[in-house]
């Protein structure tokens, strides 16, 4: 039996928190009230963003055009039409807050659900409705003036801070990025990058019954159905607010960690961005139907799922422990060998069967760390510590230039 103040011996264990504090906590030079600036100007200035978009006239009369055509009422999405999603609102973000993600509602739709699952006009109208919002981006002001955020002016903050949007507006379907600046004092500029992705909010009068036929993993079922959200994003049902939720409020602080030292462990800081540039864009589909040059990384988005499914079937009886965590979950995502199989909570939308690049990276990775947690003796971070995370391996393999790599310390 552990008690709680026990020290962890085992290499692995030390290891991984090692990793979780020099890697995956906020650098210690970022001060509290420079995390809530960025976060609070992030929020006004998207907020600014988002009334224009939804007030535009190309906009709304593409969405009018929609409900006529499908036979359907879009009703405005009210006050709350930007949701706050993602990793920085989860509590799950590694080191600096550089990245946040929101989901703006662009209307509501009442109705049954698995019947609008099937509705390509609907798919159809937030593939098009891209075009008319990044062009309100891309010309967006606010009162005649850049977008610029400055805080309370009374604060005392020494040096002069201030966040602005640069123009900088790009399609990563189903996000629409928009590129950020947050400067501190005269030279100091960190880019802050936006995911802004379209959705509709969806009411189902049946939901309880109906949820089954659009998620797939029961226990997470009972979840939205706690919750009643679901958006529909670009070509599928999204649980996005549940999920944050879920994050946040039911998965427990031991595997909150588990979750970001996997991140960090997989993909480093951003790595896995990295390599997607890398690789082709298009698939090569071979006669058995597999991709052979596949397109396809470990997402964060997949490391979460993997943790949703292990919250339900966790078999860590030692809580203080992450290690038995970290190689169940590594375990369980080598089980799958390409995207088709893979097991997302909603109707997955990938046509080819994308095979896992990174598969042999990963099965490599988990026979390090167990071979980690058999080693008792003296324990040396530096030593021991991999110096690649599995989308970087796998990158140094076949020569992709990552640029100035100061990220996998
Ligand atoms: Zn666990």
């Amino acid at each position: 039996m552990g008690n709680r103040l026990s020290k962890p011996t085992n290499h692995l264990e030390l290891y991984l928190n090692d990793v979780f504090k020099r890697e995956c906590l906020f650098e210690t030079h970022v001060a509290d009230n420079e995390v809530e600036f960025i976060q609070t100007g992030i929020e006004t200035l998207v907020q600014r963003i988002a009334d224009q978009v939804l007030a535009d006239h190309d906009v709304k009369e593409k969405i009018k055009m929609v409900a006529e055509e499908l036979g359907i009422v879009i009703e405005t999405p009210g006050p709350t039409n930007v949701l706050k999603v993602g990793s920085f609102y989860e509590g799950t973000k590694n080191k600096f807050p550089d990245e946040f993600d929101f989901t703006l509602v662009l209307g509501c739709l009442t109705g049954d659900m698995a019947q609008h699952a099937s509705d390509v006009y609907m798919i159809c109208f937030l593939a098009d409705i891209y075009i008319p919002i990044e062009e309100v981006c891309k010309y967006s002001k606010y009162n005649g003036q850049t977008l610029v955020y400055t805080g309370s002016k009374c604060e005392a903050i020494s040096e002069e801070q201030k966040l602005f949007f640069d123009w900088t507006v790009e399609r990563n379907a189903p996000a629409i990025n928009l590129k950020f600046i947050y400067q501190r004092g005269l030279e100091e500029m960190q880019p802050i990058l936006v995911d802004l992705v379209p959705a509709v909010r969806c009411f189902d009068p049946h939901l309880i019954e109906n949820i089954h036929t659009i998620c797939f993993f029961e226990p997470f079922c009972e979840e939205v159905r706690k919750t009643g959200n679901i958006l529909f994003v670009s070509n599928k049902f999204s649980f996005t607010e549940t999920e944050v939720y879920f994050m946040k409020h039911v998965l427990s602080k031991n595997h909150k960690k588990v979750y970001r030292v996997l991140k960090y462990i997989i993909n480093g800081h951003g790595d896995d961005e990295k390599l997607r540039i890398h690789l082709p864009t298009k698939a090569v589909v071979r006669d058995d139907g597999i991709d052979v040059y596949s397109t396809e990384v470990y997402s964060s988005y997949m490391i979460k799922i993997m943790i949703i499914h292990h919250h339900y079937l966790c078999s860590n009886d030692n809580k203080t422990e992450i290690g038995p965590c970290i190689l169940q979950v590594l375990n369980d995502l080598c089980k799958y060998k390409n995207i088709k199989t893979f097991p997302f909570l909603t109707t997955s939308t990938k046509i080819f069967p994308h095979k896992f690049r990174l598969l042999p990276y990963l099965e490599h990775l988990a026979e390090y760390l167990q071979s980690m947690r058999a080693q008792n003796g003296v324990y040396d971070y530096e030593k021991e510590r991999l110096n690649n995370s599995v989308s970087k391996q796998c990158a140094d393999d076949f020569n992709f230039e990552f640029g100035d790599s100061d990220d996998y310390m």
